[in-house]
């Protein structure tokens, strides 16, 4: 599966922001802090940023903070499109409702880069059956867990000792002892930080 492999750091200067790509990293050791500006760029830009680049940055932004190339984030947008409801409402849900994010929520995994790596790689289990699709969407009273073999490593031994200080959102729980986590209900667009504004991205693909 094709995926972005450049520095990430670069995603959150052409973003001008801080978008938390490599979890715990970034609070420690944030290249972002000393450097905001975008990559190539050597001075201040004077000129105000056009609607459409402002359009394009929040589409962006999405999409870097979901690990998502341009097709795979099109393929969502449609159908948030088809869906009844606000379409930047229904994009947002949508891509919260991602196994990765579902596991990176879940404190499972540092960034959403890690998450999506233990779905590919088979270490999690939806429902009991191994799912090694990333972009797979979670339903109500789906149940997320770890295959038996990959709770016998060391990187699963420290997440479980980690996981025990962490709060999970609200329309997900965690058992902490069984290191088992549950959909409670589908998200809704309160439910979620977006760095992003969904209606800036319909504007964006309505053009
Ligand atoms: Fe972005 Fe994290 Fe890199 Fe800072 S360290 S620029 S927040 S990815």
């Amino acid at each position: 599966m094709a995926r972005y492999t450049a520095a990430v750091c670069r995603l959150c200067r052409r973003s001008g922001e801080k978008l938390f790509l490599k979890g715990s990293k970034c609070i420690t050791k944030c290249v972002f802090d000393r450097r905001g500006r975008p990559p190539g760029q050597q001075t201040r830009q004077r000129r105000r940023p056009s609607e459409r680049s402002f359009q394009l940055r929040e589409k962006q932004k999405a999409r870097y903070s979901y690990g998502m190339l341009e097709q795979q984030f099109k393929r969502f947008f449609a159908q948030a499109e088809r869906q009844q409801g606000i379409t930047g409402e229904n994009l947002l849900v949508l891509l919260e409702r991602r196994l990765d994010n579902v596991v990176y929520r879940l404190g499972f995994a540092d960034s959403h880069a890690q998450a999506r790596q233990l779905v590919q790689h088979g270490h999690i289990l939806l429902n009991g059956r191994k799912t090694d699709i990333p972009s797979c969407l979670v339903k109500e009273g789906d149940k997320i867990s770890w295959r038996p073999e990959s709770a016998k490593t060391e990187y699963y031994k420290q997440m479980a000792e980690e996981i025990k200080g962490k709060a999970v959102s609200g329309w997900l729980s965690l058992d902490k002892e069984k290191v088992v986590g549950q959909v409670l209900l589908l998200p809704t667009p309160d439910d979620i930080e977006a760095k992003f504004d969904g209606k800036t991205i319909v504007e964006y693909y309505s053009r």
